[in-house]
């Protein structure tokens, strides 16, 4: 987002005289480098997003589970494999090799590869979590406490300090070739530990992340309502690209065209989890964001298509 540089263009042969749009464009550049928004990627649908002042993770999922015994897991991988029926324990070594501090975490739906890491993560950094009942619930079940979880449904729009988080409602992925629904909800705490299989769904949102300078839309699904994303207008969107989309009825020029083309798209929830960090994720470049970012580029020639890697930080100026 570039307001000053606009406003500047705009104004100056009106109202400026040399001298002031001088120490104008001075201060706003030394603003701007306190306003840089960094954003650090998990893998999944994991991010931890800062402007400096607010540090907001977005589904933190580390732990990247060896998950079953399909063609998705790799022979190279030499970790215990995990079954749905099997009981979720988070990497804490590998979370707190990672995540330090945070002051808010925002959990799009309860799946493991969301929530699974949020209970540990939670109480270690005393992080406010904004989610759907199920995933309060969930955190209650592990000992999170009380001031700590706001429960939303989707429709609030709520202001902090420093930082404001608007809950869209939304809607999961259509997995199963279009066959999955699944609307159990936790309504009171469940007995925890939980299994991998007892993360579910309940219930689907996203988040327009204000800070103070971008607004951030963020997805974690390959879905959304679109009367529920009327007139928003982010900076950046963190769009849910993996398959499923494929299904769905113009999923890119609906998407873009209901967020107003935003400069800025990063494809998230692409990669396969059931890898830990430091494999190869190049299929998943190749076989889905290449293509995504050719058809982006198709539709809006304006927008960047930033494709993330694992751990690695992408700053928007
Ligand atoms: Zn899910």
């Amino acid at each position: 987002m570039k307001p000053f540089k606009k406003y500047i263009c705009y104004t100056k042969p009106f109202f400026f005289n040399f001298l002031f749009v001088f120490s104008l464009i001075t201060s706003l550049s030394a603003t701007a480098q306190n306003d840089k928004l960094q954003l650090k990627y998990f893998g999944t649908a994991g991010w931890e997003i800062s402007d400096g002042k607010i540090t907001v993770l977005v589904d933190p999922y580390i732990t990247r589970i060896k998950l079953g015994t399909g063609p998705g897991v790799s022979d190279l991988d030499t970790r215990n494999t995990v079954l749905s029926s099997d009981v979720f324990v988070s990497d804490t070594l590998l979370i707190d090799s990672l995540i330090t501090k945070a002051d808010f975490i925002l959990v799009h739906h309860s799946h493991f590869d969301h929530l699974a890491d949020v209970p540990y993560i939670a109480k270690k950094t005393g992080a406010k979590v904004i989610g759907t009942e199920t995933t309060r619930n969930i955190l209650r079940g592990y000992g999170v406490p009380e001031e700590q979880l706001y429960p939303v449904k989707g429709g609030e729009d709520y202001q902090f300090e420093n930082f404001s988080v608007r809950v869209i409602p939304s809607i999961h992925s259509a997995l199963d070739n279009k066959h999955y629904i699944d609307n159990r909800t936790y309504i009171e705490v469940p007995k925890t530990p939980l299994k991998v299989s007892e993360f579910i769904e309940g219930g689907s949102l996203m988040f327009l992340a204000r800070f103070t300078n971008h607004n951030v839309l963020t997805m974690a699904s390959m879905n959304f309502v679109e009367s529920e994303l009327l007139g928003q207008k982010p900076d950046v969107l963190l769009a849910g690209v993996n398959r499923s989309q494929l299904g769905l009825y113009k999923y890119n020029e609906r998407l873009l065209a209901v967020t107003n083309y935003p400069k800025i798209i990063i494809p998230t929830h692409w990669d396969n989890f059931r890898l830990p960090y430091g494999f190869s994720q190049q299929s998943g470049v190749e076989q889905k964001l290449i293509p995504f970012q050719k058809a982006v580029k198709k539709l809006s020639p304006e927008t960047k298509v930033i494709i993330p890697k694992h751990l690695g930080t992408i700053i928007i100026e």
